[in-house]
């Protein structure tokens, strides 16, 4: 299958990059940002352009080949590499363009959060997207898109106008609320189930000057400042974002002000004030460079797990499993991070789009971090059973993104069965043999379709 698969991507006349085992450069493109995942494709591919995507999904359906998409290559699953298959990397379509007089945004289905952001940003645009500024767009976008600007203008998602995408049959399609309508319901939540989306059209936001605080407060003082933040921000007006990073060291409290610069100070130093034990401060800061501020705490290759979940509040029973969680902790760098949503997220009706919890206050993440494999069994249970223990606490909904194990019945459980049912028979539509089974898998209905992996 391997052989027949290369000599097939040769012929397809790709119009970008096929990178083989036996070539130099291949160890290094075959590798993802969780070095947990270590697997060994068959070819990687770069096309350029929409017609060699449409090439290389023609040929993995012709040769019944598993294929990964890849944009920022930061599935904690490692959903964007597999073993003995195509990876399609859709890096070289990475362009920003903006258009500054309608605030509109087209990006390239493998551009990363940090090229928005530099095309978007110096004309006081932001598209509403995560925090880490090397992941990819496409991910996060179609799995919902949690940041910075979701209080204030919802999921990455809720700006999303349209999409141009090549489904398993090889055809380029329009997806928006006038042109395949349901694809396009299905494809804000509904991950990488559906096609690769080589175009997002983006409604951007206008942003103006930001000022942020970080503040550290000791573990011991975990409930005054979880439950002290809390109900600041919950009474504060949307322009005002906390997220919490609980290590075993202790409790780092962000916040984010994008409100009239007038007011920066009186939003945000009541979070340095919590405790008598604050270090810390806050001030005027680029977004772009906020944006990057935790991108070295998330670096490429190292080890990782996540398992999240959605709350209403953050409450004493939340903090106290939180203080448990991370006094076992097995690295430093483990964490539990804790950021705010509510705001615009509930403002979208929860049936409007596949993503799933629009009621959540709070995303809880347990991630353990880690360097040396010989510790992957301890960080790993340490990752399941704290995150278990937190589940226990969460909404029935879920985020299908930040998760590490998205097989057997969690894609059911984070839609909902009715959701669910709908997103089945949008993908029995568009892909019914699952060509696309590398994600948060909706098993097309009748298909003898492989078993997600992850
Ligand atoms: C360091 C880090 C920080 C994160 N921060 C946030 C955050 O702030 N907010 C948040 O909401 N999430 C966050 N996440 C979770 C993130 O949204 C998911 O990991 C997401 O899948 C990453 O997308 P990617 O393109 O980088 O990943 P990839 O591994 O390249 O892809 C992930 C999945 O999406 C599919 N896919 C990717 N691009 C396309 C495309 N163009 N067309 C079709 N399918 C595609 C892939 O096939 C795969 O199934 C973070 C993850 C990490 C590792």
């Amino acid at each position: 299958m391997a052989i027949d698969l290369v000599e097939r991507l040769t012929a397809a006349g790709l119009g970008g990059d096929l990178v083989l085992p036996r070539s130099a450069a291949f160890d290094r493109r075959r590798r993802i940002w969780n070095a947990v995942v270590d697997r060994h494709p068959a070819a990687i591919v770069r096309p350029a352009t929409a017609d060699g995507v449409a090439a290389v999904v023609r040929a993995a359906a012709e040769c019944d080949a598993l294929l990964s998409v890849r944009c920022g290559g930061h599935s904690f699953p490692g959903h964007s590499t597999c073993d003995g298959g195509v990876v399609l990397e859709l890096s070289a379509m990475n362009s920003v363009s903006v258009d500054p007089a309608v605030g509109r945004c087209v990006v390239g289905g493998g551009a990363l959060l940090g090229d928005v952001d530099r095309a978007a940003v110096p004309h006081g645009l932001a598209v509403p997207a995560g925090v880490v500024s090397h992941t990819g767009i496409g991910g996060l976008t179609l799995g919902g898109g949690i940041g910075w600007l979701s209080r204030l203008h919802g999921l990455t998602i809720d700006s999303l106008v349209g999409v141009d995408i090549v489904t398993a049959d090889g055809v380029l399609r329009r997806a928006s609320a006038e042109r395949e309508p349901e694809l396009f319901w299905a494809l804000r939540g509904g991950g990488g189930n559906f096609g690769v989306v080589v175009a997002f059209e983006f409604q951007a936001r206008a942003l103006g000057p930001v000022s942020a605080g970080k503040w550290e407060y000791p573990l011991a003082e975990i409930a005054d400042v979880m439950l002290g933040a809390a109900s600041l921000a919950g009474d504060a007006p949307r322009e005002l974002t906390i997220s919490f990073s609980v290590t075993r060291i202790g409790v780092a409290l962000t916040a984010l002000w994008t409100g009239a610069p007038g007011r920066a100070e009186a939003a945000l130093s009541p979070f340095g004030r919590l405790t008598a034990s604050a270090s810390g401060g806050h001030g005027p800061v680029s977004f772009i460079d906020l944006q990057s501020r935790t991108d070295h705490h998330s670096a490429w290759g190292r080890r990782y797990y996540a398992k999240g979940g959605f709350v209403r509040h953050v409450d004493a029973a939340l903090v106290g499993r939180i203080a448990d969680a991370v006094a076992d902790g097995p690295t430093d760098h483990s964490e539990v991070y804790v950021p705010q949503l509510g705001g615009a997220v509930g403002d979208v009706d929860e049936e409007a789009t596949a993503y799933s919890g629009r009621e959540a206050g709070y995303y809880w993440l347990v991630e353990p971090i880690w360097d040396d494999p010989a510790d992957d069994a301890r960080c790993l249970e340490w990752g399941r059973r704290q995150g278990g223990r937190l589940a226990a606490l969460s909404m029935d909904a879920n985020y299908v993104n930040e998760q590490a194990d998205t097989g057997g019945d969690f894609p059911e459980q984070a839609y909902g069965s009715s959701k669910y049912r709908r997103l089945r028979e949008i993908k029995t539509r568009y892909d019914p043999t699952n060509l696309f089974r590398l994600n948060t898998n909706i098993e097309p209905a009748g298909a003898a379709a492989a078993s997600a992996s992850g």
